[in-house]
Formats: structure tokens, sequence, C-alpha cells
């Protein structure tokens, strides 16, 4: 398998096996075969580029993609404070034009309108992109590339001083075309801003971030090779605390802004770390091995002593978890979710039927075995009256602790 970025040869570090979707719940009574795909991730040995060894097409994973950010107090709370940090820094007007690539429901586009700036949203998930039409937050139902960028440019007659995409730098396969066309839109003067996970919680056993639609676990030295390539240079980095550790990158065409000393920082960092080592990954796949038997070890041993454990909530991640570490119906009971847009599915590959919170105070299970533990804190301050009763919490992430 070659890089998608380089076109060298992968190094193979960790195998998950065949996976479904970990968005991918079903209904109850659906007899259709799961899809299961391979998800492995290998490390490229010339730039430094994490990825997945195979992914699935993107037509497959978003064009009806149901996750609206707007739906989570917490992450518009994030947009609101990221848009008014950057109208300020950039001292962007009414004169200036934002891009934002894969702008889901214009949650953040929004912000940028109410000051009156130029808005225009790039998504390829057709009933989101009219959602944000809707709302008069001009989206495109489209995916980002170098010849949309282009199409935009000689149409408009404009570039974007300011082009921004969350968690999108992760997913685009077309890596390369995708950063051409960063370079074709931004303006002279212009900021391209990009948040991510960081590659560095795979060191941290955060390893349920891989599925099938991050298709990249970028650190600053394969960004720095990626962007030099389409001559964009990342000038100031910034960590983000969102989804257990996210960088956040400025990057501007070459030589437009100095570099800040938090891009040389870090960049010495990773390679004193060994980010640019095949040994530094292969230690990933050992970690997570390890992982995996302490947390069975720990379950089987809870079941001995007659104790009754249940599952707390069905993120992407801890579907990844479960499959993977074969946390079936033999340890969990069941499984709640404060979600209601996914009470009542079944997860992938385990088959959870899941329910709502109130379930825990009906069956009073002896520990919950929590799998946004991202967010840990929050949920044990939630169930206050749960533990108050003497229920306990297993966080398995980054290293497995009991409250
Ligand atoms: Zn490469």
């Amino acid at each position: 398998m070659q890089c998608r970025a380089c076109k060298s040869n992968l190094i193979p570090f960790l195998s998950l096996g065949e996976m479904p979707l970990a968005n991918a719940f079903r209904k109850e009574g659906d007899t259709s075969i799961e899809k299961k795909y391979d998800l492995s991730v290998g490390f490229c040995p010339i730039c430094f580029l994490v990825q997945l060894l195979f992914a699935p097409f993107p037509e497959e994973l978003f064009l009806d993609y149901v996750y609206t950010p707007s739906v989570s107090s917490s992450t518009t709370l994030h947009f609101k404070k990221t848009a008014h940090a950057l109208i300020a820094r950039f001292n962007l007007g009414r004169e200036h034009i934002l891009l934002e690539v894969g702008s889901n429901d214009g949650t953040f586009l929004k912000f940028f309108k109410e000051c009156g700036i130029g808005i225009l949203g790039v998504d390829p998930a057709k009933n989101i992109a009219e959602a944000a039409n809707r709302q008069g937050l001009t989206t495109l139902p489209e995916f980002f590339s170098q010849k949309l960028a282009k199409k935009l440019v000689q149409e408009k007659g404009v570039k974007a001083n300011l082009v921004f995409g969350a968690n999108v730098l992760a997913h685009v396969p077309e890596i390369v075309d995708f950063v051409q066309g960063v370079k074709t839109i931004l303006a002279p003067s212009g900021t391209a801003v990009f948040e991510f996970p960081y590659v560095r919680g795979l060191m941290e056993n955060k390893f349920d971030t891989i599925y099938h639609e991050h298709i990249f676990y970028y650190s600053l030295l394969a960004l720095q090779n990626l962007f030099t390539r389409a001559d964009l240079e990342v000038y100031d980095i910034e960590m983000v605390p969102t989804q257990g550790g996210s960088l956040r990158i400025f990057v501007s065409h070459t030589g437009a802004f100095p570099i800040t000393n938090a891009v040389e920082t870090l960049a010495a960092k990773e390679q004193a770390d060994g980010f640019t080592e095949e040994a530094t990954y292969q230690k990933i796949g050992r970690n997570v091995e390890l992982l995996k038997e302490e947390l069975r070890i720990l379950l089987q041993n809870i079941k001995k002593e007659g104790k009754r454990i249940a599952g707390y909530s069905a993120p992407a991640k801890g579907n990844i978890l479960l499959n993977y570490f074969g946390i079936g119906k033999e340890f969990l009971e069941f499984l709640v979710d404060k979600s209601e847009l996914k009470q009542g599915l079944l997860t992938p590959g385990t088959n959870f039927y899941v329910y709502p919170l109130t379930k825990i105070y009906e069956e009073k299970p002896d520990y919950l075995l929590v799998l946004c533990w991202n967010i840990a804190d929050e949920v044990v301050e939630l169930l206050d009256d749960y533990k108050k009763a003497g229920g306990k919490f297993i966080i398995p992430i980054p290293e497995i602790r009991i409250i």
C-alpha cells in the first residue's frame, strides 16, 4: 500500500481487522448483512504521514451523514469561541470572505455571517447542505478539490481570506489535491486554519480514534511535508482540548507570515520523541494489545465476583473499542446513551440495544464502562446519584481507572 501523499511504501503497525463503520447503527429486525472493512494503520517512512491502509469510498461515509454539530452544546460553544477568536486575530470585516470546508449544518458559518463577513460553506452531505441553505448559510453540496477551488476563483473573481476546516483534514483521501485546492483559493495574505486529532493520541493509547472516517493521523512534521509540497507553510500551531487532544494549525502562502516559536518547539519535540521512526509506531500496536488484555481480565474478574457491568454511551470510538477488544454481551448486560438519535438502535458489530439513561437507575449495575472516556468527568458528575448509591465507573483510556 502506498502513501497517499508521497507514494512511498507504507509500513503497517496496527491492524484492528475487519470492522463495521463506527457510526453505522442498525434498526432492530434489520436482517441485511452488516458491511465490514479492514481497519489497519500504517506509517510512511519518507513523509511521516500516518494513515489507514484501506479506506472505504468517501461517498459511502459522508453523503448521508447524520452528525450535526449544533446538536451538542459544548461543540457549538467551541465553534463560537473559535469563530470570535479568528475574527479578532485576523481583523475580519465586511470586505472579507470565509470559506469553510466540511461546514456541516452551518453552525460555524453563522457566527461569521452575524458579523457581516462573507461566507461560503462546502459539504458533500446533501441533506445537511440543504438544511444550511434554508437558513441562509450558503453551502455547496460538494467535495472540496482543486477543481472546485479553480471554479470558485474563476466564477467569483475573489479568494478566501480565511479557510477553515474542523476535522476535515483527517477525512479526505485525495489529500494532495485538497491541499492544492487550498493553495488556489487562499488570498495572498490569507490564512487556512484546520483542526484535527493529533497523532500523539495514538501513543497515549487513544487507539479508538481510529475508524474508517479518519484516514489520516497527523504529526506536525508530516503536515510540514504535505503543505511545503504545495508551496504553503504551517506558520502557527495551537493545542485544542476537544476529542481528547487536537491540533489547530495556521497555514499561509510560503513566507507570508513569520514562523512562530510554537511551530519550531513542537517540531523539535516530535523529532526528539521519535515521530519520524518506525519503532515509535510499532510500540503503539503492542501497547494496544496490552490494554486489551488488561481490560478483559478486569471485566472477567468483576463478573467472577458476581457483579454486574453495563456500557455507558455509544460514540464511534466506543464501538471501535467494544469490537476490537471483543467486549460483548458476556461482559456488558446492556448499554445506554444520552442521544435520542441512537436510542432504540443497535450498535454496529456488537448489537447492543441502546437504552436511555433511566435504564441505569432501573437496573442498578455495579459498574459502568465509560466509552466516552474523553468526557469522563462530565459523566461522573451527571450520574452523581448512581455514584452516591455505590455505583462505580470504569474509565478504559488512556489507562484503566476505576472511580
Ligand atoms: Zn509519504
